[in-house]
C-alpha cells in the first residue's frame, strides 16, 4: 500500500499542464544535433506509456484552449518540423507502432523542389493518414529578416502549395527556427491559423494563447521528466516586445495574469543566468540596463520551481 502511494505521489508530481514536443530528424546520425535515434524515441515513448501520459493531436489541445476548457495534466502533443525523409522512413513506423498521433509541419519549397533529404508530396499525403499536417513556411526563412510584404509572399506561396498538393488548407503553423516577434506573429496569424507553435521551453495550460504555444525540443540527451515538470506561467510581456535599441534592455515590464500571484521569482537572460527578482502586486519592473550578448536571447520569468514564461528576442 505504502509503495503504491509512493508511486502515485511520484507520478502525480510529474503531471503538470500539457506539453508539446518537437522533433526534426529520426535515426539519421549525420546530423546529431537535430536527430533522435530510434532507441531514444522508443525510450521517450515508453516513458509516456508507463507514466500515465496521453498523446493527443494538436487539434485536440487547440480546441480545448479555444473552448476555455481545462487542459488535463497528462496531455502530450508530438510535432515534427521540416518534413525530412528520415521521419517518413524511420520515425513514422514507430509512431504507428505506438498509435501516437502527430502534427507534421511541412517546409513546402523543399518538398516541392525534391530536395534530397525531404519527403515527397506523396509521402506527405501518406503520413497525413496517421497524423495532422501543418505549415512551416515556404522557403524556411529567418522571418524577422523579411519585410512584411516578402513575409506575406512566402506564406501565400506555401499555403497555396499545401492546399493544391494535400487538398487542405493547414490550420497549424510552426515558425522556422522558432524565431518570431509581434510583427511576424501578426502576419502569420492573418492567415487564419487555429494554432501557432514557437520553440520556447515551457508548457501549455488553460491560460495559454493558442497562437503562441510553447514547444520543447526532444532528443536523446533531453531530460524528459524535467521537461514534463514545466508549468505555464500566465504572464504578459509589456516590455520588451522586440529587440531593444543599442542591444540593451532598459525596461523589463511583465505582469502576471489572472490566477497567478507571487512576490518572489527568478529572471533569466541568455548570457546572464538566473537572478532573484521581486514582484510588486504581480508586476515585475527592471530598469537597470542589461546588455544582450547573444543575437537570440531568451528572457524567462520563473515562479516556484517550474512555472515559466519565456520571451524570445531575435536581433533583426
Ligand atoms: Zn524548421
Amino acid at each position: 500500500m505504502r509503495l503504491l502511494l509512493a508511486f502515485w505521489l511520484a507520478t502525480a508530481s510529474l503531471l503538470a499542464d500539457a506539453h508539446i514536443f518537437v522533433f526534426h530528424r529520426f535515426g539519421d546520425s549525420r546530423h546529431p544535433s537535430t536527430n533522435i535515434t530510434l532507441s531514444d524515441l522508443r525510450k521517450h515513448f515508453d516513458y509516456f506509456k508507463n507514466h500515465g501520459y496521453r498523446v493527443v493531436p494538436l487539434s485536440v489541445l487547440v480546441r480545448a484552449l479555444r473552448n476555455g476548457d481545462s487542459v488535463p495534466d497528462n496531455w502530450v502533443v508530438l510535432t515534427i518540423d521540416d518534413s525530412y525523409k528520415s521521419f517518413y522512413e524511420n520515425g513514422l513506423p514507430v509512431f504507428k507502432e505506438y498509435g501516437y498521433p502527430f502534427t507534421l509541419f511541412v517546409y513546402t519549397k523543399a518538398t516541392d523542389n525534391h530536395y534530397g533529404d525531404f519527403m515527397s508530396w506523396a509521402q506527405v499525403r501518406e503520413a497525413a493518414k496517421w497524423g495532422e499536417l501543418g505549415f512551416h513556411s515556404h522557403t524556411h526563412p529567418h522571418m524577422l529578416s523579411l519585410n512584411t510584404e516578402a513575409l506575406k509572399a512566402d506564406m501565400q506561396k506555401g499555403m497555396a502549395l499545401m492546399e493544391a498538393k494535400t487538398g487542405r488548407r493547414p490550420r497549424y503553423f510552426a515558425y522556422p527556427y522558432g524565431e518570431y516577434d509581434d510583427r511576424v506573429k501578426a502576419v502569420v496569424a492573418s492567415f487564419g491559423f487555429e494554432g501557432i507553435c514557437n520553440q520556447n521551453v515551457g508548457a501549455v495550460s488553460k491560460g495559454s494563447d493558442p497562437l503562441d504555444l510553447d514547444r520543447c525540443a526532444l532528443t536523446g540527451r533531453s531530460n524528459l521528466p524535467a521537461k514534463l515538470r514545466y508549468r505555464h506561467l500566465n504572464a504578459y510581456w509589456i516590455s520588451p516586445v522586440a529587440w531593444p535599441a543599442h542591444d540593451t534592455l532598459t525596461d523589463v515590464h511583465v505582469e502576471l495574469g489572472p490566477g497567478e500571484s507571487a512576490q518572489k521569482a527568478e529572471f533569466y537572460v541568455t548570457g546572464h543566468g538566473w537572478k532573484r527578482v521581486t514582484l510588486h502586486d504581480g508586476v515585475l519592473r527592471l530598469t537597470r540596463p542589461i546588455r544582450l550578448t547573444n543575437s537570440r536571447s531568451r528572457l524567462i520569468l520563473k515562479v516556484g520551481h517550474d512555472k515559466i514564461n519565456t520571451k524570445l528576442l531575435v536581433k533583426p
